[in-house]
């Protein structure tokens, strides 16, 4: 296989992660004394571009940030990182979108999203080439997505999450739609659409053409670091495998060996190998 990987444009959001781990989640009104901090760069958008880019392929990402200081954090881990940020404005006056995270030592979190500037950005000046692949996720606002479905001309991949009614026309457009299991029960729409890849945790991952199951793929056994991640690292390997060419089985296999390593990196933008590593391992 070609060691030039397909040129992914992810479309979404870009957070930093303000994460407390405790003994345990808090009810509503309890104060937990027992917190520990930690910041990382998030945002599924900014995660998939990333684990794209480590992957080997060439990531361009297009999204906001706030002129505040975390803004400028942020960009620096997406261009460390290999991704062209050239795309992402930077929004006077807004705040850097931020998820606020606790989560206890069993991996259970509770999380509260505050989207800042990736719900106040429109793709003034952004134009997509005729075959270029677009990975969205649902973390800025419909009408950008809406908006890139209707510019973009090549493969086109949804990441649904989190989940939501798609408005039809969204629905229709999208080549590929990446669900977990429960916003593959949540978003009924999908049983009739084109193609859909639905991840299953620790069992793995499935493809569905039109909500029948046409190949499948079992995950790997890991030690469990961190969750979050696991879905948009998935994303990025299963796009650039099958934009290489696989089988829906091989990318699956290797879309869930790239899921894998994340989950056992502590980091939501983990370490990974190059897509070439994974598919020698399946095919
Ligand atoms: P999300 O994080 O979006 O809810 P999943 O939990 O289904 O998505 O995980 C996405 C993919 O990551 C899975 O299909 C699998 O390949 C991999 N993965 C997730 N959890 C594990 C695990 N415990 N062991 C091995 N692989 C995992």
């Amino acid at each position: 296989m070609s060691t030039r990987l397909p040129a992914v444009t992810v479309v979404g959001s870009i957070n930093l992660d303000i994460i407390a781990t405790a003994d345990r989640l808090p009810t509503a009104g309890e104060t937990i004394g027992s917190g520990v901090l930690s910041q990382q760069p998030g945002g599924k958008g900014a995660n998939q571009a990333v684990a794209a880019a480590r992957l080997g392929g060439t990531a361009r990402m297009i999204g906001a940030v706030g002129s505040d200081s975390q803004g400028g954090v942020m960009l620096s881990a997406l261009s460390s990182a290999g991704v062209d940020v050239s795309d992402v404005a930077v929004l006077d006056g807004a705040a850097t979108g931020t998820a606020l995270i606790v989560v206890d030592h069993d991996g259970e979190n509770q999380i509260v999203v505050c989207p800042g500037a990736n719900s106040g950005f429109a793709l003034d000046g952004i134009s997509f080439a005729p075959e270029e692949t677009v990975l969205c996720q649902l973390e800025v606002g419909l009408p950008v997505v809406l908006e890139v479905a209707r510019r973009a001309t090549g493969f086109f991949v949804l990441n649904a999450a989190p989940a939501m009614d798609l408005p039809a026309e969204l629905l229709e457009r999208c080549d590929l739609v990446i669900v977990n299991e429960t916003e593959y029960e949540l978003i009924t729409s999908l049983t009739g659409a084109k193609l859909v890849a639905v991840t299953y945790g620790a069992a793995g991952s499935a493809m569905f053409e039109h909500g029948v199951r046409v190949a499948e793929a079992h995950s790997v056994s890991v030690t469990v670091a961190n969750t979050i991640g696991a879905g948009d690292a998935f994303c990025a390997g299963l796009v650039l495998a099958l934009r290489s060419g696989l089988s829906y089985g091989d990318a699956l296999a290797v879309a869930n060996l790239v899921g894998a390593d994340a989950v056992a990196d502590p980091s939501s933008q983990p370490a990974l190998g190059s897509l070439d590593s994974y598919v020698a391992r399946v095919v």
